[in-house]
């Protein structure tokens, strides 16, 4: 049947009016400067956040996340020459192998990232405070996040699990029991240095197991022990590594994100 001469009409209207609403610029240019930018409050020319796939679960690495371990191969990390050993795919878990040393990336991130990291401390456990289930996620490969079983494991506060090492004890224990798998989020700001000089200092925000543990803390410098922290400067990108400190933890699930300045789209 062929259309009606108003239905045409109404037709032409309809997409008369969609085609004026395309056309019409998104947001304003006639209202205030946001301080600190080039943008008017609610500028529509500003730039549009990048569009990206979320994980389908909680944890899941989203579309624009670089895998740093799949489960499947160690190909993202550094091997050591024979006969030094080397740490270990098992049952899709990266594991920490005594003497193999740290486990550490072939590329370097930064200088703002956002790290996801699923572990487990062995069971049944062994040994006791620092000696039982003890590994680390270095960021730069000098800032530690702590690795250590600690439930129902006593140590000292600034060495448990999810410390900023040395520094900084999580708000909270939220550890599993060994054998579970545990996650991190971490936020990492990179320090900023100009020559020798330190601009800026290392910030950490740190979610264990969902639970907000470090809150934007500042960072006194590179990770020690017995010693007091202090930075020596670097570049603006480093590598992740992981900490093997004799205990086989089990890593899987590793992801990182280099966080991009807004605008910069
Ligand atoms: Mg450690």
């Amino acid at each position: 049947m062929r259309p009606s001469h108003s239905a045409i009409l109404l037709t032409l209207a309809v997409t008369s009016t969609v085609l004026a609403q395309d056309a019409k610029p998104l947001g304003y240019q006639d209202t205030p400067i946001i301080p600190g930018t080039n943008w008017h409050v609610h500028d529509g020319l500003r730039p549009q956040p990048k569009i990206i796939t979320p994980g389908k679960n909680p944890g899941d690495a989203p579309s624009d996340a670089i895998m740093l371990f799949d489960g499947k191969d160690l190909s993202k990390f550094k091997k050591n020459p024979s006969p030094k050993p080397n740490w270990t795919v098992e049952e899709g878990c990266a594991v920490s192998v005594k003497g193999a040393g740290y486990l550490e990336s072939t590329d370097q991130f930064g200088p703002d990232i956002q790290l996801h990291v699923e572990w487990a401390a062995p069971t049944p456990p062994e040994g006791t405070g620092q000696g039982r289930g003890n590994s680390g996620v270095f960021l730069f490969g000098v800032y530690e996040i702590q690795v250590l079983d600690c439930y129902e494991n006593k140590t000292y506060p600034d060495g448990q699990a999810a410390a900023l090492y040395g520094q900084t004890p999580p708000l909270v224990n939220a550890c599993r029991k060994p054998g579970e798998f545990q996650t991190y989020d971490i936020i990492f700001n990179g320090p900023r240095f100009e020559g020798s000089e330190l601009k800026q200092p290392a910030y950490a925000t740190v979610l264990h197991n969902g639970v907000v543990v470090q809150n934007h803390v500042q960072l006194l410098g590179a990770t020690g022990h017995k010693n007091a922290a202090k930075y020596t400067p670097h570049g603006d990108k480093g590598p992740i590594k992981l900490q093997d400190h004799g205990n086989p933890v089990r890593y899987r699930n590793l992801w990182i994100r280099e966080l991009q300045p807004v605008d910069s789209q």
